[in-house]
């Protein structure tokens, strides 16, 4: 998932900013709050066989994931631009 460079609204620079591993970070905890809780409650509820967790859970750790993975980096890269973390890349970019 690939930051656009500028703002499509207002033209904002925007390739400038890196999130790093902030955005994963936050998925994993997040999603890892859902998916570990339900595999207990489900497990305690109905005890299914094995192959019905391994059916449902990766699915739907990698479904989660890839939900939520563009919406917290949008927010990541939000909170940096507003607090201006990366001017300096602005005036001086880093060679890539
Ligand atoms: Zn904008």
């Amino acid at each position: 998932m690939t930051v656009e460079d500028e703002c499509a609204v207002c033209g904002e620079e925007l390739g400038h900013i890196r999130a790093d591993d902030i955005p994963p970070y936050f998925t994993i905890m997040i999603v890892g709050h859902i998916v570990v809780p339900a595999v207990m409650w489900s497990e305690q509820a109905w005890s299914p066989s094995l192959w019905t967790h391994v059916a449902i859970w990766p699915a739907l750790t990698l479904a989660l994931t890839l939900a939520f993975l563009p919406f917290i980096k949008g927010g990541v890269l939000g909170v940096l631009w507003a607090l201006k973390m990366f001017e300096d890349e602005k005036r001086y970019p880093v060679a890539k």
